[in-house]
């Protein structure tokens, strides 16, 4: 990439949501876990709209709302967090891990919820585990979330020591894919293969300096340090979006396993093709179409990379609310030169330049699509991209969908 435009770095008002909102897809994935938010109304009222429809039995999260009190008022606040937790694990003996989330508002900042789950721990293991982690809107954006859940399950991880080296597949993707990429390594002659976050607490994968593991998701950051802190190697790829990025994201683990390239290259070919079929379906409907991304979700690099090389999509601006050049490397490699990336946000600013610019689509949070959306302009909820499966070759042609959808709406709207 041309490296002589500078990245805008702004620091101003964001637009985004806080870590609380990962809670969504996490308890999904992880199904004997419950996330147990200690936090206030607004907390609760974030996560039971954006769970929408509640589709189990029992809920796998809720909130303790902690009211506003003084520093004399903390040990009744300990106490009662204890007694809550103690009700819900003798009524729910299906949970077997409980993370206990924190937030903002002070009266939780206060509370020092990694004493509480050591505590709470020595009362309930080994039936249940409790950890913590902190979703605060103050602390993280809505992907960090994840990040900071999974970094809080690494010290939970057994210790692997065997010689032979193992992949450890990291960042939530939704079963289908896992199976799909599963079938895959299999295919090119990978493995063992464990994925992480596992699906049952019990099942959480080993790890030690034999590992080698691959990003699923840009965003994870801490629990790659953390992977990293108990021996684990990372292994460089582009992430797994598009053909391009699947196809480099599988071959980043065959260079490691030494397959050869004849092998690699039957595996995936079928899988390949696919891909190649289904986005030829959506190119002529995103091809020349200029897109402006606005900082949310951390996928914002490998989805530019995707949307202008593979649907030949114009990139306006692309904007993340961090930029981890390590692990970005190589996508940041691969973005047309003169690419304008922006890191933070100041949403005045840069919806100023967004209005400016006319985009044919924007991709932004549900706090700015709305507004945008009457003033004429196309959006993306990039919470969506979170939520939908986008990754593998299979979903390749749902991704370039998800960004053609709305344009052909519009179009439609204005015939
Ligand atoms: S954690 Fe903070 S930003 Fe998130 S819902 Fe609670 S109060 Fe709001």
């Amino acid at each position: 990439m041309n490296t002589v435009v500078p990245i805008l770095r702004e620091r101003g008002q964001r637009e985004v949501f806080c870590g609380l909102t990962g809670i969504i897809w996490l308890h999904r994935k992880i199904q004997d876990a419950f996330f147990l938010v200690v936090g206030s109304r607004t907390c609760a009222h974030l996560i039971q709209s954006a769970a929408g429809v509640m589709i189990f039995a029992e809920p796998r999260f809720a909130t303790a709302i902690i009211d506003e009190r003084d520093l004399a008022g903390l040990a009744d606040a300990n106490t009662e967090l204890d007694k809550v937790v103690t009700r819900l694990l003798e009524r729910r003996p299906d949970i077997k891990l409980l993370f206990l989330v924190g937030s903002c508002p002070s009266e939780v900042i206060k509370l020092d919820l990694s004493r509480a789950a050591e505590r709470l721990s020595r009362q309930f293991e080994p039936a249940v585990r409790i950890l913590n982690y902190s979703g605060s809107g103050i602390e993280t954006t809505f992907t960090q979330g994840e990040d900071a859940c999974l970094a809080a399950l690494v010290p939970a991880m057994p210790a692997r020591d065997e010689s032979e080296p193992a992949l450890l597949i990291v960042g939530t993707l939704a079963d289908v894919v896992e199976d799909q990429f599963k079938r895959l390594f299999n295919e090119i002659g990978i493995g063992p293969v464990a994925f992480f976050p596992p699906r049952k607490a019990g099942e959480n994968p080993a790890v030690g300096p034999n590992t080698r593991f691959l990003l699923a998701q840009p965003f994870l950051a801490d629990t790659a340090r953390a992977l990293e802190a108990r021996g684990a190697v990372r292994l460089d790829a582009l992430f797994p979006l598009g053909e391009e990025g699947t196809t480099a994201w599988l071959a980043a683990a065959a260079q490691a396993w030494n397959i050869p390239a004849d092998r690699f290259e039957a595996a995936i070919a079928p899988g390949r093709e696919r891909a190649r079929q289904a986005l030829a379906r959506q190119r002529h409907l995103l091809d020349g179409k200029s897109i402006f991304f606005f900082p949310d979700s951390q996928l914002e690099p490998p989805l530019a990379r995707f949307l202008s090389r593979e649907m030949g999509m114009t990139l306006v601006e692309v904007g993340t609310p961090y930029l981890h050049r390590q692990h970005l490397a190589q996508e940041l490699a691969l973005l047309p030169a003169g690419t304008q990336l922006s890191e933070g946000q100041d949403v005045e600013r840069q919806l100023d330049r967004c209005r400016a610019a006319q985009p044919d689509i924007v991709v932004c949070g549900l706090g700015l699509a709305n507004p945008l959306e009457a003033q004429g302009i196309t959006t993306k909820w990039s919470i969506e991209l979170v939520f939908t499966p986008i990754h593998g070759y299979d979903q390749a042609g749902d991704l370039a969908e998800l960004f053609a959808r709305p344009l052909t709406r519009r179009m439609k709207l204005v015939a």
